[in-house]
């Protein structure tokens, strides 16, 4: 949080992108990338009507993709930018190996690249050998990991997202206020239980609406706060939810769904409105992509989760006309290169970035 050169409540559209200088351009791949200021000088190519009600436009269907959107922003977010290089400066400046503990970001293909450049990515800090250097990863940790770090004598580069220590520090103020706090968020996420770890005997953990129907909550002071991914339209009815029942529950002073979250779940609902499908790319187990994907089925929109163009099966783009095509903040830039590339490869050489706001933050460099 110290070395942020912006600060966590810098506003939502603030953010950089990271776009891999060492793969090939649109036009080096002859893609022709139509970019447009706003999305509101964008041509709709249809009604968001005939879509849910299955109505496709004219040309859809017989001859697969003619056209891409491709959502903007999207792909890296500045944690997982600072996160990544993290791990790539440690390698420089302590040489290999240099241990990761989780995953570094919910990426595949990063920890996979970050493993051949050397990196050596453990579940759990003791099994790192004492002495060593560890990377913690973009998602925080509980206290106790930096105290068994030290215990281990383990020189730690701390690569939480300064946005993930803000909530670190709302949890343990609304502790030490002796407020009982409702962390909205998904049981088992790394995020969820570093947040958790913070205030451990004054959390309990609201997954979804229905738990918030159904918690108990003791008298006296409540607050909220939320894991950094969650889809920005459940996570206000997760709330508007617990208000009816708790009218006294309070919220952070900022929310805590990250700049970079809210605005890729805008340009994908945006993707989503104007496309006949949607690929997200990302991993599984990454919280944000799955959350582009959802909230691109949620405006009636088929939507496939993919860590890369082969993993998508032709059958859903066959009968598109326009395809949509965004990534999840872990997500690098060269894995949308290369979906763009095998879209053209079936016909679908135009691009039309759908824009829906700039991003220009970046955080500090973690020291190494
Ligand atoms: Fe930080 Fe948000 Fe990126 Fe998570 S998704 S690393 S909270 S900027």
């Amino acid at each position: 949080m110290t070395d942020q050169r912006s600060g966590a409540g810098e506003g939502r559209t603030e953010a950089s992108e990271n776009v891999g200088s060492t793969v090939p351009t649109h036009s080096d791949m002859g893609l022709n990338l139509v970019t447009r200021g706003h999305v509101s000088e964008l041509k709709s190519g249809r009604r968001y009507d005939d879509r849910v009600t299955g109505h496709g436009p004219s040309t859809a269907g017989a001859h697969g993709p003619s056209r891409v959107l491709l959502a903007a922003p999207r792909g890296y977010c500045a944690g997982v930018e600072r996160a990544v290089e993290a791990v790539e400066r440690a390698l420089e400046g302590h040489g290999k190996p240099v241990y990761v503990r989780k995953q570094i970001v919910h990426n595949a293909h990063v920890v996979r690249d970050l493993e051949g450049k050397g990196a050596i990515f453990v579940e759990d800090e003791r099994e790192v050998p004492a002495g060593e250097v560890v990377v913690l990863s973009a998602h925080g940790v509980a206290p106790e990991v930096y105290e068994q770090s030290r215990a281990r004598g383990l020189t730690v580069l701390d690569a939480t997202c300064p946005l993930v220590t803000k909530v670190h520090l709302e949890a343990r103020r609304f502790a030490g206020d002796a407020r009982t706090i409702v962390l909205i968020g998904h049981a088992g996420h790394e995020e969820v239980v570093g947040t958790m770890g913070q205030a451990r005997d004054r959390t309990i953990l609201v997954q979804d609406v229905a738990e918030a129907r159904t918690v108990e909550l003791p008298a006296g002071p409540l607050s909220y706060l939320t894991q950094t991914t969650l889809s920005v339209d459940e996570t206000n009815e997760i709330v508007r939810v617990l208000r009816e029942r708790f009218p006294h529950l309070e919220g952070p002073p900022r929310e805590d769904i990250c700049y970079a979250t809210q605005n890729r779940q805008d340009a994908v609902k945006e993707l989503a409105r104007r496309s006949d499908v949607v690929l997200v790319i990302g991993s599984r187990n990454s919280s944000n992509s799955k959350r582009l994907a959802e909230v691109a089925i949620e405006q009636g929109t088929p939507a496939h989760l993919v860590d890369d163009e082969t993993e998508v099966d032709p059958s859903w783009v066959a009968g598109a006309d326009v395809v949509g095509v965004t990534s999840g903040a872990s997500a690098p830039e060269w894995l949308v290169e290369r979906m763009l590339a095998w879209l053209a490869s079936l016909g679908a050489a135009e691009v039309e970035e759908v824009r829906v706001t700039e991003e220009h933050l970046r955080f500090s460099d973690v020291r190494v």
